[in-house]
């Protein structure tokens, strides 16, 4: 059977667990969101694109933009420098926990995928003002994307910020705890940007293709260097699922970073693929249930594996 046949009938068959999730209601925006969507899509090594159902529907790329975000933080500053202001460890707690903010000694986030660690990663980005740092971060997007029509999503970003209290906690936090080295408010400013720029299965598959490549387009031409793909992918397969990523890892063997948009973005290096989901209904830890469903069956019929 072809790919894209299999695809067509694995979206079919995953449309029930659908209904063992949510769309996400914390963010008024989102909670507006047909949730009985669901796409797919595949980028082989040679930048071809395999793709079904609902791959082309624009939706907000949420947590996803962190890995995005982490390596272009990587490029401006270093591994040394990202790498002192938060840890490589998984949480084992939900993505807005400010539990271990706490309890580490250091105060530092566990890694750079729950929101305190990305919402320190945003503020290493470079940038005269809030405003150049997010057109930074946009348009390397569109770039690693291969996709000028990403574009700021302004109904979730204000919905965003109007509700974001619990990552203005998280960040005071650390500016109350003395490690936290920008300014809070315009920080999260680009924090909610970044999460409300609008993606599709497709362009979140070309990113994953790019990671999976080892930082390279398509086109060959090499973006970042291979080391800094290893640490986003590294950290996707331990942290990208927040308190399921060893669960998801052993279940569907490849690595996956959720978004409670409801888009899973997963490079699989050994291979250079990238394959994404989207599923807007989501399980209580953010992610997809029936983009969950969705790669398992792929993985099985694909025989991947990440090692
Ligand atoms: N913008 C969302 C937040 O900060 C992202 C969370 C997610 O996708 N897991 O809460």
């Amino acid at each position: 059977m072809e790919l894209r046949e299999f695809l067509d009938q694995t979206i079919e068959k995953n449309k029930p667990l659908i209904a063992q999730g949510h769309v996400a209601t914390y963010i008024p925006e989102l909670a507006k969101v047909n949730p009985n969507q669901l796409g797919a899509a595949i980028v082989n090594p040679d930048g071809t694109i395999i793709s079904s159902g609902d791959c082309n529907v624009k939706f907000a790329i949420e947590s996803i933009s962190k890995t995005v975000v982490l390596a272009l933080a990587l490029l401006d500053n270093g591994e040394e420098e990202v790498f002192k202001h938060m840890h490589k460890e998984p949480s084992g707690d939900a993505f807005n926990s400010i539990i271990k903010l706490e309890t580490e000694p250091d105060h530092l986030p566990r890694n750079p995928y729950i929101n305190p660690g990305a919402i320190m990663t945003t503020s290493l980005i470079k940038g005269a003002n809030k405003e150049e740092k997010f057109n930074r971060i946009l348009t390397f997007m569109q770039k690693i994307a291969e996709d000028d029509t990403l574009d700021l999503a302004t109904e979730t970003y204000l919905s965003e910020k109007a509700t974001g209290d619990i990552n203005r906690a998280l960040t005071y936090y650390m500016k109350g705890q003395g490690v936290f080295p920008a300014d809070v408010n315009d920080t999260l400013d680009v924090y909610f940007k970044q999460c409300s720029i609008n993606v599709t299965c497709i362009s979140l598959a070309k990113i994953a293709g790019f990671f999976a490549r080892g930082g390279v387009l398509s086109t060959g031409e090499r973006v970042i260097p291979k080391r800094y793909a290893q640490i986003v992918t590294g950290l996707i397969a331990t942290c990208g699922m927040y308190d399921q990523s060893g669960a998801f890892l052993d279940n569907i063997g490849v690595p996956g970073k959720s978004g409670v948009g409801g888009g899973i973005l997963c490079p699989l290096s050994s291979k250079k693929i990238g394959i994404a989901v989207f599923g807007p209904a989501i399980d209580k830890e953010g992610n997809s249930t029936a983009g969950m469903g969705i790669l398992k069956d792929l993985s099985i019929k694909m025989d991947y594996d990440m090692f």
